[in-house]
């Protein structure tokens, strides 16, 4: 392979990987897919997301933190737990966190002290944020704007419009961008904004197992790590950098980001 990719953001304590995890890793690497961070949507959740990171150490690391959907389970005890998850060096992300509106399966307010207490957190811990915003936009930024990251940001999955990743880029925050960029109906508004993000703020991620990219024929609708190879094409078709230059910098900015080292 040419190339060694990072996938910033799958699910893989996802019940969809329970039979084949060794497997779906191996088909990563043989893709080109060389390091992958597992996420964390609460706390249990998080402790086994660095349970499966620490099967291939070398290649996987985790985050740890309380989904949106999530942050009614919340409280003060979650900060010590964090803290205590946080100590295991394969763990590089506070995260899952940030707001959630479109759904609302926690209360709002939940969700806005959760955020907060987890950008304190990631600011204490010095580790970089994983951040999730649906439907959210104008709390999300003063919630910013109350609680300031001290530490680099991703928002990951980005799927919104120019003014929120401008709002974004003038943060200095990274973009994650995921199979949404390949779907025509949901993800053509994006593919004006693919060029406008600066080389060194994005980064690519599967949020496997969902958002199967859309013009990819497999069985089945499970998303994995290997196809990550498909969001790449569809950022190289937008933008005017060479493969190498575009690839070169999605795994310098994946390992500067989490403060691997290159
Ligand atoms: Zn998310």
């Amino acid at each position: 392979m040419p190339f060694k990719l990072f996938d910033i953001g799958a699910n893989l304590t996802h019940k969809s990987f329970e039979n084949d995890f060794e497997e779906v890793i191996k088909r990563s690497f043989l893709n080109g897919v060389s390091n992958i961070c597992i996420t964390g949507c609460d706390l249990t959740d998080s402790r086994r997301a660095l349970s499966l990171a620490k099967k291939f150490p070398n290649n996987l690391i985790s985050t740890c933190g309380i989904h949106p959907h999530y942050a009614d389970s919340f409280s003060e005890k979650s900060e010590k737990e964090i803290q205590e998850i946080c100590n295991d060096s394969l763990v590089k992300a506070i995260g899952e966190t940030g707001l959630d509106f479109n759904r609302n399966y926690s209360d709002k307010k939940n969700q806005i002290k959760s955020f907060l207490a987890h950008i304190k957190l990631a600011n204490s811990l010095n580790l970089p944020m994983f951040l999730h915003q649906r439907d959210a936009h104008e709390d999300f930024i003063d919630c910013l704007n109350k609680e300031t990251p001290r530490t680099k940001c991703v928002v990951h999955c980005f799927t919104g419009e120019k003014k929120e990743l401008f709002n974004y880029l003038d943060r200095d925050f990274y973009i994650g961008l995921t199979g949404w960029i390949c779907d025509p109906k949901r993800g053509s508004h994006l593919e004006e904004l693919i060029p406008l993000i600066p080389l060194n703020r994005l980064l690519i991620e599967t949020d496997s197992p969902y958002l199967l990219p859309k013009n990819l024929k497999v069985k089945g609708k499970r998303n994995e790590p290997a196809f990550l190879n498909e969001i790449l094409k569809k950022v190289m078709s937008e933008r005017k950098e060479s493969e190498k230059k575009i690839t070169e910098m999605l795994s310098k900015n994946s390992l500067s980001f989490f403060n691997l080292q290159q």
